[in-house]
């Protein structure tokens, strides 16, 4: 087993200290090589080293250099080493998470670290919080709360009694919600299409006064970073309005919500915690392994009414809460303890930096590729930038051949009838040289 487990954490150490001169994206022949998997089903048992290497020589090569500094496609972190030697150490204890009683470790961990994040993230402090994969199946963990409290304020229990008869529920939300929220409406029952969708502006923020009237059971869904622009919706003044009418307030804030940790771009989180749920993701921006999402809910009785569990063999009485009443999983793997190890080693301050160094890379790409004569589409207030080279056919070809140089790798995305190129700067490991020498690769590859 030693010798099995140290042979993969050299080959780890490998792969990482090689993502910083291996094309970002597999190049096409590492791709084609991974027929090498396609094999029948051996019936006889091998060495687990030889497993191993095959994964190793095989898979690595194929794999896109995520966990590197020149990847900016889709907001994704890589994992700060901390927190990937803390993933190998809970790896190791294989604990199932769902329970206190079996887990005390992993809950109490979790426990701390969910405290950390209500005061690092500025919500408050009654909230409770649930690890789940990620912000997907956070925001249908906080919408799940949602639909129980407004559902009972109507005189229905959704859990016991099911949807069908009860008095309909109004879904608002802007038109540039996450898709993950038009899913989770979906998988609760409330319909991916049957929502009242209010106009947006420039940059993809919410009208407040184009919301509509509020009555009835009612969930209002903003956004805190838009996925193209990073944009915030107005949520303050959204909050105010809902909360006056009796409506549940939800925030998906799957890497804006990062920012209130952030001293100069906290002002964007403003009225936010004002909110009812946040969804928020941890594999994003605080740079843990994949997966990591978080649900926030300030009545820690809804999030519990809507996803407790009771069986009599299931050890759930004790001092602290039971994990698996607060999460769609039982079974589960302790993904809190990454956070833990994140926050415990970087700090207050050092997630600050992490997250100031990122916007102001973010703002690095802005200037200097606007200084080489390309149109930003954006305002670049957090991560996110999106640059044109031209007309749509043209800025494909450029992203296309960009990701096929390899020096860096960003995708293609179109705002608002454009066509464009997406930034997110979302790494503890890009420095101010990757940003440099990935705008020198973008540059000479559209004046081509
Ligand atoms: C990434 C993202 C999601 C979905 O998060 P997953 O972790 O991929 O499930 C939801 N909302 C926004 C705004 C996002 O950026």
């Amino acid at each position: 087993m030693k010798e099995l487990l140290g042979d993969a954490s050299d080959r780890a150490i490998r792969y990482l200290e090689g993502l910083d001169s291996r094309s970002v994206a597999p190049t096409p022949s590492a791709v084609e090589q991974l027929r090498a998997f396609d094999e029948p089903l051996p019936v006889q048992s091998t060495d687990p080293a030889e497993t191993l290497r095959v994964l190793d020589e095989i898979g690595s090569p194929g794999t896109m250099a995520m966990a590197g500094p020149r990847f900016f496609g889709f907001v994704i972190g890589g994992s700060l080493p901390v927190t990937l030697a803390a993933n190998w150490l809970a790896g190791a204890w294989d604990q199932c998470a769902g329970l206190y009683r079996g887990t005390p470790t992993a809950s109490f961990v979790e426990e701390i670290a969910l405290r950390w994040l209500l005061d690092l993230l500025r919500l408050p402090p009654e909230c409770t919080g649930a690890f789940v994969t990620g912000a997907t199946v956070a925001n249908f963990c906080a919408l799940a709360a949602a639909r129980h409290v407004v559902l009972k304020q109507a005189g229905w229990n959704a859990e016991a009694d099911g949807l069908f008869g009860a008095p309909p529920i109004t879904v608002v939300l802007g038109e540039e919600a996450h898709p993950s929220v038009t899913k989770s409406l979906g998988l609760l029952g409330l319909g991916r299409s049957r929502v009242v969708k209010v106009p947006v502006d420039d940059q993809g923020r919410m009208r407040a006064d184009k919301l509509p009237a509020i009555s009835g059971p009612t969930i209002v869904c903003v956004q805190a970073g838009n996925v193209n622009t990073g944009a915030f919706d107005p949520t303050e003044e959204i909050c105010r309005r809902a909360h006056a009418a009796g409506a549940w307030v939800h925030v998906d804030g799957a890497f804006g919500l990062w920012a209130a940790a952030a001293p100069s771009r906290a002002h964007l989180t403003a009225g936010i915690a004002q909110a009812d749920s946040w969804a928020t993701d941890a594999h994003k921006w605080l740079n843990v392994p994949y997966d990591c999402g978080l649900a926030f809910v300030r009545d820690p009785h809804a999030l519990q009414a809507a996803m407790a569990i009771t069986a009599e063999y299931l050890p759930t009485e004790s001092d602290y809460r039971n994990p698996a009443d607060f999460t769609p999983e039982l079974s589960r793997r302790a993904r809190g303890v990454e956070v833990w190890a994140a926050l415990r080693s970087l700090g207050r301050e050092g997630i600050a930096e992490l997250i100031e160094r990122n916007c102001e890379q973010a703002r690095r790409f802005a200037t200097q590729l606007s200084a080489a004569g390309f149109e930003i589409l954006n305002d670049v207030v957090l991560n996110q930038v999106l640059v044109s080279f031209g007309d749509a056919e043209k800025t494909q070809r450029v992203i296309k051949e960009i990701q096929e140089d390899g020096t860096c790798w960003a995708g293609v995305t179109v705002w608002q009838g454009r066509t464009a190129m997406r930034i997110s700067v979302s790494s503890w490991a890009t420095t101010d040289d990757d940003v440099d020498c990935s705008v020198a690769a973008m540059v000479r590859i559209a004046r081509r």
